[in-house]
């Protein structure tokens, strides 16, 4: 592969499978601008020029919005409390997912250092950084 390539935007399953099978998050960044986000796009939202590519979304982040969930979905029925979380990741974008073992809003705080961890649960797994979160 030469030169760059315009990106598509991913349909749910392959961002389910980038993470899932690749182990990443996968995002877009403007080759002008370097602009990082996870929501495609037919131009760069900060400087307007079209044609964003491609790339793989940071693994750490700061938690910038989040709340416990204590009636989950069949899918994570064992895993609650947890905390469904947005993550605003290092160098960019900003994606949603869960952190387990958060029982009540003491247990984290927005600015939170996570990061993502691999697991074969559903949804994008993230933890807290040791020594942060919870207060
Ligand atoms: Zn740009």
């Amino acid at each position: 592969m030469t030169g760059t390539t315009e990106a598509r935007p991913h349909s749910i399953a392959e961002y389910v499978r980038a993470y899932e099978e690749e182990d990443r998050l996968r995002g877009f960044r403007c080759p002008s601008c370097g602009f990082v986000t996870a929501t495609w796009g037919l131009a760069c939202s900060r400087c307007g020029r079209p044609g964003l590519e491609e790339t793989t979304l940071a693994d750490r982040g700061r938690v910038a919005a989040y709340t416990i969930v204590h009636v989950p979905g069949e899918e994570l029925l064992n895993e609650a409390p947890y905390a469904y979380v947005v993550v605003e990741l290092e160098g960019g974008g900003r994606v949603t997912g869960w952190i387990a073992g958060v029982a009540d809003d003491g247990g984290l705080a927005i600015g939170a250092k996570v990061h993502r961890v691999t697991s074969y649960k559903p949804g994008v797994q993230f933890a807290r950084d040791a020594g942060t979160g919870a207060t």
